[in-house]
């Protein structure tokens, strides 16, 4: 790593203004996936910190919330404008601590400051209502008032965008965060926080705790003063902080784990499909929630989109983030990979075929080859899970009503694909499948304007767009007397 700005390179975290190691002086390591070298130590924090955290961030709230909206919008069209004028060092730790490449690191940069950016201005409209009041001596009123404390826990595949998809709004709507990062990439998040200092937010508006997930996440959804947790991450792990939110009715969003299908009809333009399957497959080495995780083809067009598909992905170059021309880097970690190769294991054993890839890269490490696979059935384990890696099943079918049935049979519902010229056939087909999100003749949906989110367990709530700043709204009605 060569950054211009050498400030943004942390090992201590942001903790009521003031930048803390660990109490107990313990630290975590950073490494590269591409090369498991060391990068950086972090301040291992547990519950103590925790704890002084969210004091500190209840006690900036009274002064927070009471800044005009559009004082609020400032601060945060400063941090914007510091984010991107920091993209290319920002491009660099998302590499370096997660392993995606350069370009496509500069691009997460650049889509997480559009957050900030939208819900800067979306902070000036957290418009209320008024209600025609069924007695003539009383007038109904509507107001929109910040949740209060906010913690937010979010994962390593995007470092820095699912950080601002909870903080920028939270901020604008006039809470304070504490921030818990993913213990593989909390270098990007300590960058953001110095960015959130440097654009002027108050001390304890904005606090970043890195260090042991069990103890900071216990105490973030045990501690009655954090009002809201808003999570990205595993299904697993948001089934378990729901139920330990429970004891503090604390209100939750939730971005899980997703099983997307991509289903490709015998009228589809085939150049756009392959394009869409290589855009939704292979974003991250195939480690977004939104990824295509099946490919559902019908069987007219099945043999010619399988060979087109496997052509593309050989032709990806694997390698390092950081070296020039990569499409694909490592996975994340060894278990990662280990899970890749379970579900190609799986798949050969119970009868598909290997069309590219099939097994580890040359490279070693944490590199698998981009992978098709043919003859995939329901019985084989990536019809169930979400493999996160760079493998894309082929599963055929022979009817509309078969591929939504099989595109629906699975507890997720995030965001699922499909490819066809038919008009009438995309409206049918868009308003069966059982996702929060439906990208038609596209594999790319992800923009701060629209609504991200999922239904069934991928997830409750929605972020980004108008409806995300709600998620850190309370309603709260007024009845006046007139008389
Ligand atoms: P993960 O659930 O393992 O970790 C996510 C976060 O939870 C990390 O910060 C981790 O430290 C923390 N965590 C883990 N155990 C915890 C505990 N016991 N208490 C408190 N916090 C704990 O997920 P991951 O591997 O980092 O991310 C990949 C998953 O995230 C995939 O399933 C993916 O689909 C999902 N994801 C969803 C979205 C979305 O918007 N729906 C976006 C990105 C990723």
């Amino acid at each position: 790593m060569n950054l211009q700005n050498s400030e943004l390179l942390r090992s201590t975290n942001l903790i009521d203004g003031k930048w803390v190691a660990a109490d107990s002086g313990q630290t975590l390591t950073v490494v590269d996936p591409a090369n498991g070298q060391r990068i950086a130590e972090v301040p291992r924090c547990g519950a103590a910190e925790t704890q002084r955290a969210i004091a500190a961030a209840n006690a900036a709230l009274p002064a927070w919330r009471a800044l005009t909206a559009r004082r609020r919008a400032q601060l945060l069209q400063n941090w914007n404008q510091l984010i991107l004028d920091n993209a290319d060092d920002l491009a660099q730790l998302i590499t370096a601590e997660g392993g995606k490449p350069l370009a496509e690191a500069k691009g997460e940069a650049i889509y997480g400051a559009s957050f900030v950016e939208w819900f800067a201005e979306e902070a000036k409209r957290t418009y209320g209502e008024s209600i025609p009041s069924p007695a003539s001596n009383t007038r109904l009123l509507v107001v929109k008032q910040p949740i209060g404390v906010c913690a937010a826990i979010t994962p390593w595949n995007f470092p820095l965008a699912m950080i601002t998809r909870k903080v920028a709004p939270a901020l604008a709507a006039g809470c304070t965060v504490v921030v818990k990062p993913a213990e593989s990439t909390p270098l990007t998040a300590l960058a953001l926080a110095v960015l959130a200092e440097k654009a002027g937010f108050p001390a304890g508006v904005f606090n970043v705790v890195t260090g042991n997930p069990a103890e900071i996440g216990g105490e973030l959804c045990a501690s009655p003063i954090v009002r809201k947790l808003s999570f990205t991450g595993s299904t697993a792990v948001g089934r378990l902080l729901m139920a330990q939110c429970a004891p503090t009715i604390k209100k939750l969003s939730l971005e899980l784990g997703g099983n997307a299908p991509f289903i490709v009809f015998d009228d589809a333009d085939i150049d756009a499909a392959v394009d869409g399957a290589i855009a939704a497959k292979y974003r991250n080495t195939g480690q977004t929630c939104v990824c295509a995780n099946r490919f559902l083809v019908q069987s007219g067009i099945y043999e010619e989109f399988a060979a087109r598909l496997a052509a593309r992905s050989a032709e990806l170059k694997v390698g390092p983030g950081s070296e020039a021309g990569v499409a694909q880097g490592p996975l994340i970690n060894a278990a990662g990979l280990a899970k890749v190769e379970a579900h190609v294991a799986d798949a050969l054993a119970k009868g598909a075929r290997v069309l590219c890839g099939g097994a580890r890269h040359a490279r070693g490490g944490n590199f698998f080859q981009p992978t098709v696979l043919a003859d995939v059935t329901t019985d084989m384990q990536v019809a169930r899970e979400e493999t996160f890696g760079p493998l894309a099943p082929l599963f055929r079918f022979e009817t509309e009503a078969q591929a939504v049935a099989m595109a629906n049979d699975t507890e997720f519902g995030l965001a699922a694909y499909f490819f066809t010229r038919d008009i009438g056939r995309s409206w049918r087909v868009g308003e069966a499948l059982e996702y929060g999100m439906v990208g038609v003749n596209t594999g790319m949906i992800s923009n701060e304007v629209a609504p991200f989110g999922g239904i069934k367990q991928s997830g409750i709530g929605r972020e980004g767009s108008k409806y995300g700043i709600e998620e850190y709204l309370e309603v709260k009605y007024l009845c006046f007397d007139v008389r």
